[in-house]
């Protein structure tokens, strides 16, 4: 049995890597093999300076194409400049990196760990996938891991040979370079499946429970269920005691202003909170806050119902490993604090409205009862209907709650929800003010995020901390010219912890000139950064821009007056505004062509291409940008690189080492999300 032995080795920030390896060593056994799984950062669990038996790595890339923590020290360890480029020529490996393209250094932590295993000569068995979860991480996974058997049985009867050759005195045969096998997935991922957002593309009869031929017809590859092994009992108890861990920090609501205007903008909030109560907790222009809301409580007894367990919602939550199970490296959540409540099982520490990823819509199967809504989950997890499930379940965000409403006759344990939602995240918001200009006071500005209505989701919703905000400060929200009415009612408080930030900070040299984007919410921190400079007023400062975008002057143009004040005042030499929405006004610009008009901040960037450049590459500037990673980023990327290669004259490819080194000396920073 040892030589169908191979190793797993994952690096994973946010579970999704974790629980790839997971299920590569669960069905294993299936192809006849034996996997031994490890987390990187765990190396007293596996030893690659001695291993013979193919390596598989699956790891995935965090912040601004960053190790994820767990894969830090190993990371660290095969950078060493001391390492021989014979110290893993006796490794053989395949290599599945996830990223997301939206991000700046796509799969950056796969492609560095790749790039170090063969300077150090270890030998690739198997192409390796780089998958995207911006187009949806299946596309390459599920391919790649399909492949992965046939390689990895290649690999070990390769070696076999080579190791029987070895023995006949005929060594000299031994390969160099990747073995011949056949490698059935592309290397890059292919462009994602899916139509127009919430239209089927099949016919429009179909939808979240209903299929179509060819697929309704169509056999169907079904992942392999995934093992339970949690064992979840409830007991009934005179009170539980319900711990909030504190690192938190409770501060109270003290102003809420409605910085947009009419229907056709994103309504956005600032938020101001108090933070006298907390003097230590100190923060920088640059830096963020997590906030941590609740589940809706509406949803949280949709979910007891949906359970049966409505009238055990105070009893108290016992989880423990299931003594037999088959799930490799199981093991109870961390984040599930003991002595806990249902409800505040629901309430606080699950995201029930998470997106259910396939493995748990295949486990859902198993509890379903009418075969034809059986049927239709099948195919939702099975890799026939992969574009169903990216249209109807992944694009749309829909929630646990939502398909389950969807699908009547499923009736989950509780356990099946404890071992496939992940845990609630709080969500971080960018500080949009500085210490500085208002002590004990942290300023953020937040977007109203809206799901529309969608097959399967009768109503829109409102996002789920952004919701939450709403509703709580509905009541006395004002618009800026009632702001300074102090007048307002006791606002709740709200539970919040810092998240430095080190890199995204204003220069440190204040005389260095540089260059702010951030369209929408995204001036947030920008805010910041103009509020501390302007209460500096001693300090030599260089040249400032900032580039700002938004739909309509008078709808969502945020901190008007104060941007406006910041260029009176000196603090900001160029404010660069743009309006997507608005239809030209006759007054200004009349000299410019309707063709030329700005609508988003990196057409303004190319009309002053010139001086941008200028001030990053001839004065050592640096360029920040801030806000939605979906469209803007990758288009001010692009738009940057256009303008380097028009200004310095040179090719993409040299242009792209010009941002490369920019970003590599920290002049060109991005805080993005979405
Ligand atoms: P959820 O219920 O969690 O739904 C999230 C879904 O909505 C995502 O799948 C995404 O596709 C979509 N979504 C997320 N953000 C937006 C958005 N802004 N507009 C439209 N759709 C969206 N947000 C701010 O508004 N202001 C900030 O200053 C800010 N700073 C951030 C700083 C960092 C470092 C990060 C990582 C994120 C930041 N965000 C900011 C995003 C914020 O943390 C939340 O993701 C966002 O408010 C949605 O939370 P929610 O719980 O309401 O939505």
């Amino acid at each position: 049995l040892r030589i169908l032995r191979f190793v797993v080795l994952y690096g994973s920030q946010k579970g999704q890597a974790e629980s790839l390896a997971e299920g590569i060593a669960e069905v294993a056994e299936e192809h006849g093999l034996v996997a031994e799984l490890s987390c990187l950062n765990h190396n007293e669990k596996y030893n690659l300076e001695k291993e013979t038996a193919p390596v598989v790595f699956i790891v995935s890339t965090t912040g601004d194409g960053e190790p994820p923590d767990n894969a830090l020290q190993f990371v660290k360890r095969i950078k060493k400049k001391t390492l021989t480029t014979d110290h893993y020529k006796h490794l053989c490996y395949a290599l599945l990196a996830l990223g997301d393209t939206n991000y700046a250094n796509f799969c950056n932590c796969g492609k560095t760990i790749e790039r170090r295993l063969q300077e150090l000569g270890a030998k690739q068995f198997y192409a390796t996938g780089y998958a995207d979860d911006g187009v949806g991480l299946e596309v390459v996974v599920d391919p790649w891991i399909e492949g992965l058997w046939k390689a990895i049985k290649g690999a070990l009867s390769k070696m076999a040979s080579d190791k029987a050759d070895l023995l006949k005195g005929e060594a000299g045969k031994s390969p160099k370079g990747t073995p011949n096998l056949s490698i059935p997935v592309s290397t890059s991922a292919p462009k994602t499946q899916t139509g127009n957002a919430g239209v089927p593309q099949v016919s429009l009869a179909a939808s979240l429970t209903c299929s179509l031929p060819p697929l309704s017809e169509s056999p169907l590859n079904v992942p392999a269920l995934p093992p339970a092994y949690l064992d979840v009992s409830l007991q009934e108890v005179d009170s539980v005691e319900q711990v909030r861990k504190d690192t938190l920090h409770a501060a109270p609501i003290s102003r809420a202003v409605q910085l947009t205007r009419g229907d056709s903008v994103k309504v956005a909030v600032l938020l101001e909170l108090d933070m006298s109560a907390h003097p230590m907790v100190t923060y920088h222009p640059g830096d963020s806050f997590d906030v941590f809301c609740p589940n809706k409580a509406t949803e949280v007894e949709d979910m007891l119902h949906r359970l049966g367990l409505q009238d055990q919602r105070n009893h108290q939550v016992h989880i423990s490993l299931l003594k037999d199970t088959k799930k490799k490296g199981a093991q109870v959540p961390s984040y599930m604090s003991k002595n806990i409540s249902l409800l505040y099982l629901l309430t606080r520490c699950l995201e029930i409205r998470s997106v259910p990823k396939k493995a748990f819509v295949r486990a859902l199967v198993e509890h379903t009862g009418d075969c034809v809504q059986k049927r239709r989950l099948q195919e939702l997890c099975s890799r026939q209907g992969s574009a169903d499930y990216n249209l109807y379940v992944r694009d749309s965000g829909l929630s646990v709650l939502e398909l389950l409403a969807a699908f009547p006759s499923c009736s989950p344990p509780l356990s099946l929800l404890i071992e496939h939602l992940p845990k609630l995240q709080p969500r971080p918001y960018s500080a949009a003010s500085s210490c500085l200009r208002h002590p004990g006071k942290l300023h953020f500005v937040f977007n109203v995020v809206e799901f529309p209505a969608c097959s399967g989701r009768p109503a829109g919703r409102l996002g789920l901390c952004t919701g939450w905000l709403f509703d709580l400060i509905n009541p006395v929200l004002v618009f800026p010219e009632n702001d300074e009415s102090s007048s307002s009612p006791a606002l709740p408080k709200i539970h919040v912890s810092l998240r430095p930030n080190c890199s995204f900070r204003p220069p440190a040299d204040p005389s260095a000139p540089f260059i702010m984007v951030g369209p929408g919410t995204g001036v947030a921190p920008f805010i910041g950064f103009l509020q501390q400079r302007k209460e500096k007023p001693e300090a030599i400062f260089g040249e400032t821009w900032l580039f700002f975008g938004c739909r309509h002057r008078d709808g969502d143009y945020l901190f008007r007056e104060e941007l406006e004040g910041f260029v009176s005042s000196g603090t900001l030499s160029q404010l660069k505004v743009c309006f997507s929405r608005d239809e030209q006004e006759e007054e200004e610009e009349a000299t410019t062509s309707a063709a030329a008009r700005p609508r988003y901040v990196q057409h303004n960037l190319l009309l002053n291409s010139r001086h941008v450049t200028d001030i990053l590459l001839k004065h050592n500037g640096y360029f920040y940008v801030c806000g939605d990673a979906k469209n803007m980023a990758k288009d001010v990327n692009n738009t940057l690189m256009e303008m380097i290669q028009t200004e310095l004259q040179v090719d993409q490819l040299d242009a792209m080492k010009t941002l490369a080194g920019l970003r590599e000396e920290k002049r060109y920073l991005q805080d993005i999300w979405g």
